[in-house]
């Protein structure tokens, strides 16, 4: 098939449902001819998988929680398809009580946890690909506005995000010699099951629509065809960027 991405593989980190920002940029990337291997967090959620992708999508195993799974993860996709274009990191967890309220009661644990999942996974990630990272490959993570507003209840994700939008930049002096780029893309809200985890999210995406330009929420495809486009040698000038795919929310 013809696209931008023929003939590239990429890894997509964090498919959930249907719903997941993961899952338009995965229907993105395939209609852009690229070949997808997913990763999943449990078992649940592979057969959560299994209902709605076709069986001839790998899927391979990869709680980030833990360090020695991201080596073998990667080290088995590396066994069974060899060198790799690019990865989607679409990944984030924060417990409930550190999404609500006063930031200010945010506890140790708390944060520890926000920050390893969500920011220090992308670390993680890069360094366990990196072996397998074909010279002109492209690593793309989702922010939100978050990271530089204090937006009502984001609270400790908000810093994580800060600190995933510094990782972006670290990695990307590192791998540039190597030839590989790492982007951001700050996506607008989108009605996702790590959304509901958030304290009256209601509200938040309530807000959020009522800021875009056409008062339209930005779609999960929309934000994939960004992705394509950062995972395609269209963008090779681009790396340590963060890119907001948010129909215009953060220009208020
Ligand atoms: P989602 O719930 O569909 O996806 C979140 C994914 O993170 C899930 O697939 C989950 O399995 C995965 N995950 C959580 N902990 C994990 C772990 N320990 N190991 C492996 N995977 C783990 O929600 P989403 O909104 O599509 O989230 C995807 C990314 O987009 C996140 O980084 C999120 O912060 C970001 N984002 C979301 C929005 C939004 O409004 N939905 C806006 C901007 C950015």
């Amino acid at each position: 098939m013809d696209g931008i991405l023929a003939g590239k593989t990429i890894v997509v980190m964090g498919v959930a449902n249907q719903r997941s920002i993961a899952w338009g940029c995965t229907e993105a990337l395939m209609a852009q001819g690229a070949q997808v291997i997913l990763t999943y967090q449990n078992d649940r959620l592979k057969q959560s998988l299994q209902r709605f992708v076709a069986p001839t999508v790998p899927l391979i195993a990869c709680d980030v929680a833990d360090d020695d799974n991201v080596d073998r993860a990667f080290a088995s996709i590396k066994q069974q398809y060899g060198a790799i274009d690019g990865i989607i990191h679409a990944i984030a967890y924060a417990d409930k009580a550190t999404l609500e309220g006063e930031f200010v009661n945010t506890t140790k644990a708390g944060y520890d946890l926000a920050q390893n999942i969500s920011a220090y996974s992308l670390i993680a990630v890069a360094r366990a690909a990196r072996p397998m990272l074909k010279s002109g490959a492209s690593l793309v993570t989702l922010t939100y506005f978050g990271s530089e507003r204090a937006v009502p209840n984001y609270n400790m994700m908000g810093v994580a995000k800060a600190a995933l939008e510094a990782n972006v930049r670290y990695l990307a002096r590192d791998l540039g010699p190597q030839q590989v780029r790492v982007n951001a893309i700050s996506a607008g809200a989108v009605k996702t099951l790590a959304v509901t985890g958030i304290h009256e999210h209601q509200q938040l995406l309530k807000l959020s629509r009522s800021m875009t330009v056409d008062g339209e929420p930005v779609k999960t495809r929309e934000i994939g065809n960004v992705a394509a486009f950062l995972l395609s040698d269209l963008s090779t000038g681009m790396t340590g960027d963060v890119v907001y795919v948010d129909k215009g929310v953060h220009l208020s």
